[in-house]
């Protein structure tokens, strides 16, 4: 039996089902600009109709910071969800309250409609008991789809899983279930590929995962900070020189650990980050002082690949190189590619995510190749940490 409880377990027909959902899309002109989000949580939300319950959609957009503000009205995002889901979708001005109340109790089983802001009220984000009660009096269950707000203890995000009987949606169970296989047990060995502009954002990641993966590949500028511990020259490479001694503990705990840390041996450096500019691969050891790096080189490319072969499960997060910068997307786009050839032909469980290692793997045409890709920054980061996320926690079964 799976450890949280699933719409598998839930009783949905006649109910009237609160439902958090990621509706927080990209909007341009009054429009939305990009469904991902949506489209990642219309199976959820078109089960339970299906299943003839009462779909109450909860979700936030933006930071109105506790106060109503027109401009992160849900409203306009009504229509794309009407379009993705194929079916009618209500508002209701209102997430609480009277106006509320009269909504839900207007609808029929199998009928959808989205309630405003959870964020128009303060207690949203101090999880406040009384907003949470006023939440739970419009419902008999609560479901959560929104893995993405699940490192935050929230009234909808949280608090509500305390009041009624909480199940994870569709979306929510797949992240945990590919994240859980990626870390909490996986298939050895493990590979993580950490990438990304700064080892400072990513220290506590670094840290949780030596004590996890059999391998440990760092690259993109954060391998900087690495090589300029080991007393490599780096030029005007981008790197936090502070950070050296962080460094030098993690490599001296993935060590103590058996996990092997998978530096660059060569890269590729230009004297600046400009499109077209002249680029020349050196040896790690024959960077100029004048240039800086911007990739990992051809050799360090054919290792990491040689690592990826040998492992059963792979975790990716942070590009290898300033992608955005052609001709710098060089190794990102080929160790993307390589994974997702390894996924399809060899059974290697793949799983990524972070905001440009996503845009870096479509860049690669690698995405859609890949075991899972999440699209929950900070709660994806979080997960990598080793943290407890609130809204997961909440829904396990033995809690
Ligand atoms: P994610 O959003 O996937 O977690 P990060 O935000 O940590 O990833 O890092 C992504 C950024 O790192 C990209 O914008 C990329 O240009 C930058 N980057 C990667 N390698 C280098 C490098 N060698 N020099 C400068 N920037 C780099
Ligand atoms: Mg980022």
């Amino acid at each position: 039996m799976a450890a949280f409880k699933t719409l598998d377990d839930a009783e949905l027909a006649g109910k009237r089902v609160l439902c958090r959902v990621d509706l927080n899309v990209p909007m341009t002109a009054g429009a939305v600009s990009d469904d991902t989000r949506i489209r990642a949580v219309a199976p959820t939300i078109a089960e339970i109709a299906d299943k003839g319950g009462r779909v109450i959609l909860l979700a936030h957009f933006g930071r109105p910071k506790g106060q109503p503000n027109p401009d992160m009205s849900l409203e306009p995002v009504v229509a794309a969800v009407t379009e993705v889901l194929g079916r009618p979708v209500g508002f209701t001005p209102a997430t609480i309250g009277e106006t509320a109340k009269a909504a839900v109790d207007a609808m029929k089983d199998g009928e959808i409609v989205l309630l405003e802001n959870t964020r128009f009220h303060a207690g949203e984000e101090k999880n406040d008991p009384e907003l949470v009660a006023a939440i739970a009096e419009l419902g008999d269950l609560y479901v959560d789809d929104a893995f993405s707000a699940s490192h935050r203890a929230h009234a909808s995000t949280e608090g509500l899983a305390h009041r009624l009987p909480a199940y994870a949606g569709r979306a929510m169970q797949k992240e945990i279930e590919s994240l859980e296989s990626a870390l909490a047990h996986p298939e050895r060995p493990v590979v993580a590929v950490i990438g990304g502009a700064k080892v400072s954002s990513k220290i506590d990641v670094l840290e949780n995962l030596t004590g996890k993966v059999d391998a440990l590949v760092i690259g993109g500028g954060m391998a900087n900070t690495f090589l300029l511990a080991k007393g490599v020259l780096i030029g005007r490479s981008l790197a936090e020189p502070d950070l050296v001694e962080t460094a030098r503990r993690i490599m001296a705990a993935a060590d103590k650990a058996g996990c092997e840390i998978v530096l660059p041996v060569d890269a590729v450096v230009a004297v600046g980050l400009e499109p077209g500019i002249d680029s020349q691969v050196v040896d790690i050891d024959a960077v100029p002082d004048d240039q800086m790096i911007l990739d990992i080189g051809p050799k360090s490319i054919a290792t990491v690949e040689s690592w990826i072969n040998r492992a059963r499960t792979l975790v990716w997060n942070g590009p290898l190189g300033a992608f955005e910068v052609p001709p710098f997307d060089a190794a990102t786009v080929a160790v993307a590619r390589h994974a997702a050839d390894r996924t399809q032909t060899a059974g290697l469980n793949s799983v990524a995510g972070g905001g440009e290692t996503v845009a870096a793997l479509h860049h690669a045409g690698a995405a859609e190749r890949f075991g899972s890709i999440s699209t929950a920054g900070g709660a994806f980061l979080e997960w990598l940490e080793g943290k407890a996320l609130p809204g997961v926690e909440v829904l396990r079964r033995d809690r």
